[in-house]
């Protein structure tokens, strides 16, 4: 997706070979008409899925999860990943490691939003070593909903996660697909390195 990439070009900090920086537009301040776009865009990718239900993980999975639904026309569910005074029983619950943090976070969705008549869409922002879309797919397994696909909107390929889901046979559609961050510089697949 064009428009993203060039955010990402113009936008985007690399802080590491690991890690790129994005929270002038997705992760902290967010470009609602960016987020549009992005809407639109996994909409239209996905609209003879027949999704109910679109499912991220909070926070920064909210912003484009949102804006697909509205153009799908179906809610949009975030896994908290908190337990909340009013969300104590009644949970679809999974764990989540977290390679950058080095801890495991259990995640957990009302059994009232996600059920086994759901055709669910998974979004997250980002997709590096694949355990936070392994926790949601596990959310997703648990309700006995039907499983659309995967959305992510930056892939980092240098990683394993997309690999790994993509050999399960589970459509994942990457709005933007990093190459590298090396020296300092986001490639993105499919162009050259030099
Ligand atoms: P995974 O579970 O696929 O290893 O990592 C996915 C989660 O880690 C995402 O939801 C995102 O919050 C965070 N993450 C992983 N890599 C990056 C990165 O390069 N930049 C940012 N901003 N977040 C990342």
């Amino acid at each position: 997706m064009k428009m993203l990439q060039d955010k990402i070009r113009v936008d985007g900090k690399v802080l590491s070979e690991n890690v790129l920086k994005v929270d002038s537009f997705l992760n902290h301040q967010i470009d609602p008409a960016l987020m549009q776009a992005i809407g639109e865009e996994y909409a239209a990718r996905f609209k003879d899925a027949g999704i109910t239900k679109i499912l991220t993980l909070e926070s920064s999975g909210i912003a484009p999860a949102m804006m697909t639904g509205l153009v799908l026309g179906v809610p949009a569910v975030f896994a908290r990943k908190r337990k909340s005074l009013t969300l104590i029983d009644h949970l679809y619950t999974a764990s989540v490691y977290s390679y950058t943090k080095n801890e495991t976070n259990d995640i957990s969705v009302s059994k009232d939003f996600i059920t086994n008549e759901d055709t669910v869409l998974i979004i997250d922002d980002f997709l590096a070593n694949g355990q936070a879309v392994l926790g949601l797919l596990d959310i997703v397994e648990q309700a006995g909903s039907k499983l659309a696909g995967v959305g992510i909107v930056i892939e980092k390929g240098f990683q394993p996660g997309g690999k790994m889901i993509r050999e399960r046979g589970i459509r994942l559609e990457s709005l933007a697909e990093i190459a590298s961050l090396e020296n300092g510089e986001v490639t993105f697949v499919g162009e050259g390195s030099d």
